[in-house]
């Protein structure tokens, strides 16, 4: 089947997601703009996930739980894991190399914490747009030992991204994805990987329209993480 997908989206958890990307807003607005599967990946924090994938039950959206990692390069990496105990595991691991600066809201905005019926449960503190002190290689293995997906975001863009920081993508580095913000880099990877565009959302308006689709056999989180690790 072809599986329209947006596998970046961030919640008002991320400082500069907007106050409006509660768990229902985003699943009503992927529902509407015909979307099969969303990713939940905020800056260093997998706290709204649940709440996203809650907020879905009952309805045909497939919700997958994942992070935007920025690793000690700055280098902004998705990650996806279907057991959500693994993506709360790393999300330790992350927290633990953070470092300690709080949050201005008046700056950045709120981190918000939510459950699945957007009753704000909470506010993260640590401001989660930064750096953590693990290396792309680290945060590579760890991932992929763990059975997770790392994919490079937004890979062609002048900053934050593996080839903007790296020059290239590091051999070492055996990745099976890439997700490029402008359509007309995929061709440059298409050989390699499989090219993924996602809107990396902040606004509910961000989200993407079904333009863009991986074809697997079920729709199911099994199948679309194995299609983004098939070499
Ligand atoms: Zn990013
Ligand atoms: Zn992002």
């Amino acid at each position: 089947m072809k599986l329209y997908y947006d596998f970046h989206i961030h919640t008002c958890l991320s400082p500069c997601g907007d106050d409006d990307m509660t768990p229902n807003n985003i699943v009503n607005m992927s529902l509407l703009k015909g979307l099969d599967a969303i990713a939940i990946t905020d800056h260093n924090h997998a706290g709204n996930v649940l709440s996203c994938m809650e907020a879905a039950k009952g309805t045909d959206l497939l919700v997958i739980g994942g992070m935007e990692v920025e690793t000690s390069e700055e280098i902004h990496m998705i990650v996806l894991f279907e057991d959500l105990q693994k993506l709360y595991k790393l999300e330790k691991f992350i927290h633990s190399n953070l470092p300690p600066i709080k949050n201005k809201i008046d700056i950045f905005g709120e981190q918000i914490l939510m459950d699945s019926d957007d009753n704000v449960v909470g506010k993260e503190e640590r401001f989660l747009v930064t750096a953590c002190s693990i290396d792309i290689f680290t945060l590579y293995d760890y991932v992929t030992r763990e059975g997770g997906v790392i994919f490079p975001a937004h890979a062609d863009k002048k900053s934050y991204s593996i080839i903007s920081n790296l020059g290239s993508v590091p051999p070492e580095l055996k990745l099976s994805a890439i997700e490029v913000k402008y359509p007309e880099s995929a061709r440059e990877y298409r050989d390699k990987y499989c090219v993924l565009t996602n809107s990396d959302a902040h606004y509910l308006w961000d989200i993407s329209e079904p333009l863009h689709y991986i074809d697997i056999k079920n729709k199911t989180v099994f199948d679309v993480l194995a299609k983004l690790q098939q070499k």
